[in-house]
């Protein structure tokens, strides 16, 4: 166990309410949590009741019991979900409530799984949510995905270290890249957020009218729709709460042309889908759809996810992340999006982020797609960044200039 696990917990959870959430009194909060994150849990509770939280519910899951349904259960039932369960869901996003979700499965869980089978899983349990996902879209709710270190994720991580130190190990990069080591975490929050806000700032003025990536395996052209909008860490419901979606988060963030993409991009980290490694892949794009996929591993996985719906086969998302972010330098590779997305630069398959669009939140869903915003039941962030990467904004009047170095900003702010 670490020196002062005990405070460094409260400090973390108290986080999770105040940055991540920011609850505010007379909301209700509902978490979705796996089974071990029980004692994080319980310090969250306290917090978000200390704040004026009316009601916390918790719903655990328990990724053994996943992998049973996959060991024994009818292979013909993979299409059915509860649901009640995702009914909670939407009914707190209804109501203007907050939901939390503690993140933390084995990256190696459906590993030995027929693809087919967890394609199938997957995509009822998308569709399940996407009444759910349609809110979350819409940054309509106060809502938070952060981490909490199972023994299973944390073995993956650290396959050198003794079995019973890796959950430590673990807990000490979290606490690290979220800043809970920081003497005032509270305070470092307000910082970096801050100086996120300063990027998109200054991107959001130039409005350039397509990226150019170049990096070994690389060379993609992103147009980005008019009135695209850069967000960063912190985002605002429509009722005015200002909230932090991702703990942590380094990234700045906006829309793809879902018709105009173009060229070749080789992913710089390996891609842990739904309990399945994809490593060492890179994929072609003509008129912004992928022509063609390479993978070393997990291809097959690859496929079928690019092969869910028309609209996975096109980018929903391209966030910048500068190589010097606290989570690129601990040199971890976490097997899990939340913390890898924000090591590096990254697209997203599948759908496209609306509050990203200027007036987006409001347009039909024909009127979006005619502004370049992608429509899909997946949003799955892959890293293409690197040391290595240079980043150019095309200017709206003609002539480009450069974003990123070598995987830094190129600009000053
Ligand atoms: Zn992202």
């Amino acid at each position: 166990m670490l020196p002062n696990f005990e405070t460094s917990l409260k400090k973390y959870a108290e986080l999770l309410v105040k940055i991540g959430l920011n609850l505010q009194p007379r909301q209700r909060l509902l978490i979705f949590a796996p089974l071990p994150s029980a004692p994080l849990v319980e310090q969250v509770v306290i917090s978000a009741y200390q704040n004026g939280a009316r009601l916390v519910d918790v719903f655990y899951g328990d990724e053994r019991v996943t992998l049973a349904r996959f060991q024994y259960a009818p292979r013909d039932s993979f299409t059915e979900v509860t649901d009640w369960f995702y009914k909670a869901a939407l009914d707190y996003a209804e109501r203007g409530d907050a939901v939390l979700q503690l993140a933390g499965t084995d990256p190696d869980l459906l590993k030995g799984q027929n693809p087919a089978l967890v394609h199938t899983y997957n995509l009822a349990r998308s569709q399940a949510l996407r009444p759910f996902s349609a809110y979350v879209s819409r940054d309509a709710l106060n809502w938070l995905i952060a981490a909490y270190p199972t023994a299973s994720w944390a073995a993956k991580v650290f396959p050198n270290v003794p079995a019973d130190q890796c959950e430590a190990k673990l807990w000490e990069a979290i606490f690290e890249v979220c800043r809970v080591t920081q003497p005032d975490p509270i305070a470092a929050w307000e910082t970096h957020l801050a100086r996120l806000a300063t990027w998109t700032a200054y991107l959001n003025h130039k409005q350039y009218t397509s990226l150019h990536y170049t990096a070994p395996g690389t060379d993609l052209t992103i147009g980005l729709p008019q009135q695209h909008v850069w967000v960063s860490g912190r985002t605002k419901t429509p009722s005015g709460i200002e909230f932090t979606a991702n703990m942590p988060t380094e990234e700045v963030f906006t829309l793809p042309h879902k018709d105009h993409i173009a060229g070749v991009v080789r992913a710089s980290k390996p891609l842990s889908y739904n309990g399945t490694l994809i490593e060492d892949f890179s994929l072609t794009f003509e008129a912004g759809r992928v022509v063609e996929i390479k993978a070393a591993q997990g291809e097959e996985t690859l496929r079928n996810m690019i092969n869910t719906d028309a609209g996975a086969a096109s980018l929903g998302e391209v966030a910048l992340v500068p190589h010097n972010s606290p989570i690129s330098q601990s040199g971890l590779l976490f097997f899990n999006t939340l913390f890898d997305e924000n090591a590096a630069c990254h697209l997203a398959l599948g759908d496209g982020i609306r509050y990203c669009l200027q007036g987006g939140i409001h347009l039909s869903d024909e009127e979006y797609g005619a502004r370049g915003g992608n429509h899909s039941l997946i949003h799955v962030d892959f890293m293409v960044g690197s040391g290595q990467m240079n980043i150019d904004g095309q200017l709206l009047g003609g002539g480009a200039e450069p974003i990123m170095r070598n995987g830094e900003w190129a600009f000053t702010v």
